[in-house]
């Protein structure tokens, strides 16, 4: 009896050493092959805002202070495309201002095209959908634009195709107050034009004809019924979560997620931290984050050189304490489970928002974006459905915005129809 106990004991202890560590070490294999199958796009990083400062550099991670992204990065984390994006925060429409704001936009523009000359070995520019996958072969990281608000268009339409022109493939409409185009979700001041403006209405149909994509990420709940009424190709939401987790404006309920899907549009989740789980917003600190990110989207140019590093050393210390009870990975895939029970797995992407305030315990810059793709393994989601998560369903759409453009071109009476 003795014997046979300790005959099982040594047997099992036995099998236990071949069952579990092999497992785990096949698990890691497997999620790790399936990440670096996937095309992967995260569509909205606000980096260029950083690479307008001298000596920023996105080739060397050492060149890139306070920064989540950059090329070396991008590659270690098996991410093949990342959406600049030309970030502008809004200011009062005056004069002064959307001149300024329109200076700052072409800045951005030419540091991001400076970057893809000097560093061509690393990194090429995508217009089209299908540019992605041709980038990829080449074992380069493929850089595609948008436009986080549409402060800089400044009322004149000519604009729309102007920044077309400089690679701008989606404009997100609005910022973090109303402007030109919409209402904001996040103002705080009463609805200016109920939604989409008739300066909006162009430029969506603008942005329709040329094939850029529609982004309503920002927008009130108000402009996103409207933009998706309005705009004849299915839109994005370029840095969006889900409103039924975490209860934040910036994010969309339950029935936009559903009108976005109808339509065939997508959801790219975002991983700023408020957006993906609901925050203890009564400590000194949560106030001062708070305070921080204000700043940081709305005064950052105004701000000296030496301002700006007190304030990300200030954030640096906030980041450490706030690690503690940070959202994780498991937390953002919620999110992804919940827009798949309720829509289906074809309507949901990554939009990261790193250097615009994303990032999680677990998946802190771009280098970590392999454990995404773990813990949705983890759940049970199949290599075709992590594929479409991390790309097919952003090209899809992105696809279905340029055939638009094409129908358009051909058939010009459709832009009036
Ligand atoms: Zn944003």
């Amino acid at each position: 009896m003795i014997k046979k106990a300790l005959t099982l004991f040594l047997t099992s202890g036995i099998l236990m050493s071949f069952t579990t560590v092999p497992d785990s070490d096949k698990f890691e294999k497997k999620a790790n092959r399936i990440h670096e199958k996937c095309l992967t796009v995260d569509t909205h990083c606000d980096t260029p805002m950083l690479m307008i400062k001298p000596g920023f550099s996105v080739r060397d991670e050492n060149k890139a202070p306070h920064s989540r992204v950059d090329l070396p990065r991008m590659k270690k984390g098996g991410l093949d495309a990342m959406f600049f994006a030309v970030f502008t925060s809004q200011k009062p429409r005056t004069e002064e201002n959307y001149q300024k704001t329109y200076a700052l936009a072409n800045q951005m523009l030419d540091s991001i095209h400076a970057m893809l000359k000097k560093d061509s070995d690393l990194a090429t520019l995508a217009l089209k959908a299908e540019d992605l996958a041709k980038i990829e072969k080449t074992g380069k990281r493929a850089i595609y634009i948008g436009m986080e608000n549409g402060f800089p268009l400044a009322k004149d339409i000519s604009r729309v195709e102007e920044f077309y022109k400089r690679g701008v493939r989606y404009i997100t409409l609005c910022h973090s107050f109303h402007n030109d185009i919409c209402d904001s979700s996040s103002d705080g001041k009463p609805a200016e034009h109920n939604g989409v403006s008739d300066f909006g209405k162009q430029v969506i149909a603008e942005m329709n004809r040329l094939g850029m994509m529609v982004d309503v990420s920002h927008a009130s709940d108000k402009s996103f019924f409207d933009a998706i009424e309005l705009s004849k190709a299915p839109i994005i939401a370029s840095h969006s979560s889900v409103r039924a987790i975490a209860q934040h404006n910036r994010n969309m309920t339950d029935e936009m997620i559903k009108k976005l899907a109808a339509k065939g549009g997508v959801i790219q989740i975002c991983l700023l931290d408020e957006y993906v789980k609901n925050p203890d917003t009564t400590t000194v600190n949560y106030k001062r984050i708070k305070q921080i990110r204000k700043i940081y989207a709305n005064d950052l140019d105004k701000m000296t050189e030496a301002q700006k590093d007190a304030m990300f050393k200030e954030w640096d210390e906030l980041k450490a304490w706030k690690q503690k009870d940070m959202p994780s990975v498991k937390d953002l895939c919620d999110h992804i489970d919940h827009v798949k029970n309720l829509v289906g797995v074809d309507y949901v992407g990554i939009g990261s928002d790193f250097d615009g305030g994303g990032g999680l315990m677990d998946c802190g810059d771009v280098s970590q974006f392999p454990n995404i793709t773990k813990e949705l393994l983890r759940r049970g989601y199949t290599e075709t459905e992590i594929r479409k998560i991390w790309g097919g369903n952003l090209l899809r759409v992105f696809r279905e915005v340029e055939k638009t453009a094409e129908k358009i071109k051909t058939n010009p009476h459709l832009a009036s129809l």
